[in-house]
This record gives C-alpha cells, sequence and structure tokens, in this order.
C-alpha cells in the first residue's frame, strides 16, 4: 500500500540565512511532532551580503558560495533549498528586490509546483514603522500577499509555463487547481512593531537554529559583524547566545519567563487554517494559542 503524501511546509525568504536567523526554531521543533517535507526558497541571489572588493569583480563567486551555504543550512533542518529565477534563468539583485511581474510570477510558480500546506514568510514593515525595514524583507512578504489569491488561478502568469507543455494540451483540459497554503509571517530583526498571534517556545530548539545558521559563515563571521549587527561569534556557543538574546524582547512583551521563542503572525491571505490547524503546524504556543484563536475568530467574520 502507498504511503499517504508527507504535509508540505515551505519558506519564502529574501536572503539564504533567512530561515535559519527567523524561523529555525519553529521548523526543528515541528520535526519533533511531524514528519513533513520541507522547502525553502529565497527571491534574491545573496550578492550584496559581503563587503570584500573581491565579490564586486566577480559577484558570481559570492552568489556561488551563499548557494552551497543555503542548501547546507537549509539541510541541517531537513529542507531543500532552491533560489528563484526569472523565466529567462536570471537571479533577482540582492538589496533591491522589487514587487514586479517577473518576482511575483518566480514565487507564484515555486508555490504552485510544491504544494505547502503552511508558508512561512518574512513580515512587511508598514511604511511609517519607525524601526524602519529592509527593502528585500518587507517586499518578500508584500510578493506573497499580492501573489497569495492568484495561486489558485492557473493562468495568472502564463509565461511561467514550458511551451512543450502547452504544445502538448489538446485544449480540452482543465489546468491543475492548487489550493492556496495558509500563510504565515515570522519576524526578523527588522520588524520592531510586531503584533505576533503566536509565541513558540523554542528554547529546546535554539542548539539545531543556532547549528543551521551557523552555517552561512559569510554571513555570521564576515558580513554582519562588519556592517555592525552585532559583533564576530567565536563559536557556534556565542552565535546561540546572541539569538537567544535576540529573543528575550519578545519574551519581556508577553511577560514570559525565561526562555527562547519565535513570534508568528498569521494571515488570511491564502487559505483560513482551523485552530486545529495552526496548533498541528505551531506546537509549543507560550500563549496557549488564546491569541491565535482570536485573529481567527476575526476570519471568520
Ligand atoms: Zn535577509
Amino acid at each position: 500500500m502507498s504511503q499517504p503524501p508527507l504535509p508540505k511546509i515551505m519558506f519564502v525568504g529574501a536572503h539564504q540565512d533567512d530561515m535559519q536567523g527567523a524561523a529555525a526554531g519553529l521548523f526543528a521543533k515541528l520535526r519533533k511532532h511531524l514528519d513533513y517535507e520541507g522547502l525553502e526558497v529565497t527571491l534574491t541571489n545573496g550578492a550584496g551580503g559581503h563587503q570584500s572588493a573581491k565579490y564586486l569583480k566577480y559577484p558570481d563567486e559570492l552568489i556561488q558560495r551563499r548557494l552551497l551555504e543555503a542548501q547546507t543550512g537549509a539541510k541541517k533542518l531537513g529542507f531543500s533549498y532552491q533560489l528563484l529565477q526569472n523565466t529567462q534563468g536570471q537571479t533577482f539583485p540582492d538589496g533591491d528586490l522589487q514587487i514586479t511581474r517577473e518576482t511575483k510570477a518566480a514565487v507564484w510558480q515555486a508555490v504552485r509546483q510544491f504544494q505547502p500546506q503552511l508558508l512561512v514568510t518574512l513580515p512587511v514593515n508598514h511604511i511609517h514603522d519607525s524601526f524602519g525595514m529592509h527593502n528585500d524583507h518587507t517586499n518578500t512578504g508584500e510578493i506573497v500577499k499580492r501573489i497569495a489569491y492568484l495561486i489558485a488561478a492557473p493562468l495568472a502568469f502564463p509565461e511561467t509555463y514550458d511551451s512543450s507543455y502547452v504544445r502538448s494540451l489538446n485544449g480540452t483540459e482543465e489546468l491543475p487547481y492548487v489550493q492556496p497554503p495558509f500563510i504565515a509571517t515570522t519576524h526578523d530583526g527588522y520588524s520592531g512593531q510586531i503584533e505576533p498571534d503566536l509565541i513558540i517556545d523554542i528554547t529546546d530548539e535554539i542548539s539545531t537554529k543556532a547549528e543551521a545558521f551557523y552555517q552561512h559563515v559569510s554571513q555570521v563571521d564576515e558580513w554582519l559583524p562588519w556592517v555592525g549587527r552585532y559583533p564576530k561569534p567565536n563559536n557556534v556557543n556565542e552565535l546561540q547566545e546572541r539569538l537567544a538574546r535576540r529573543s528575550a524582547k519578545i519574551a519581556a512583551d508577553f511577560g514570559l519567563k525565561d526562555g527562547v521563542y519565535e513570534a508568528y503572525t498569521l494571515t488570511a491571505w491564502g487559505s483560513i487554517p482551523s485552530l486545529e490547524d495552526v496548533k498541528t503546524f505551531f506546537p509549543g504556543d507560550a500563549l496557549g494559542y488564546e491569541m491565535a484563536a482570536k485573529k481567527l475568530a476575526l476570519f471568520q467574520r
């Protein structure tokens, strides 16, 4: 007898290390509760995330290096990795990700091909957010938001279909229907004004998260310290402590005791989940799913 297909979870990020920094704790925790297939995709090629003149001369070397780091980092969480491209096979630039037909088509096609039940992406920042924003992060969230409704629409981006596939159709068939996933946003270091619905306790997963993030040597050891995000960690344990400290603000905001947390916000961009779905995909909510239930009730109105 054939096994039923595994549930699928997709992360859509801007950069190669976004998933490890923002959602690795949840995905590692979920592994203990659920057997699932994971796919991480990123929209930009990562060519802007370094200070070395070598990479100004040879940007492909950085793109290649970050691709390898992304594959290793994703593997630590049991995910596969894909760098998105336009229909001509070109990648999208780092630091200047735009909401265009090309970037929307790339995400739309990746979601329709993978058909996840849950999609996690980066938060959309309000332009008036006094905490500022990262152009690529907020535009990634925006792109997902704007294509969410279109996931079910097979004719939305016809340029993404292979011409041989189109020729093979006799024209009387229906194109495949793809159910839009349930979509949640995570919180990154750039989104200060957060309104999370779920605060996931990842205390037991912080070492896995640090280990996955630590694979991004070009960022953790080189770029992020250079650009002033934080001092270079001497080892993975120091990185782990730093990631844990980053969650202290979330804990304080919600009156939580010691522990490490990741925050998530539910959206009604795609399919609306049931409370059971939320409990299945987000185990260990420190708020007892109280905020999540309130948000879902809002979606039902
Ligand atoms: Zn990023």
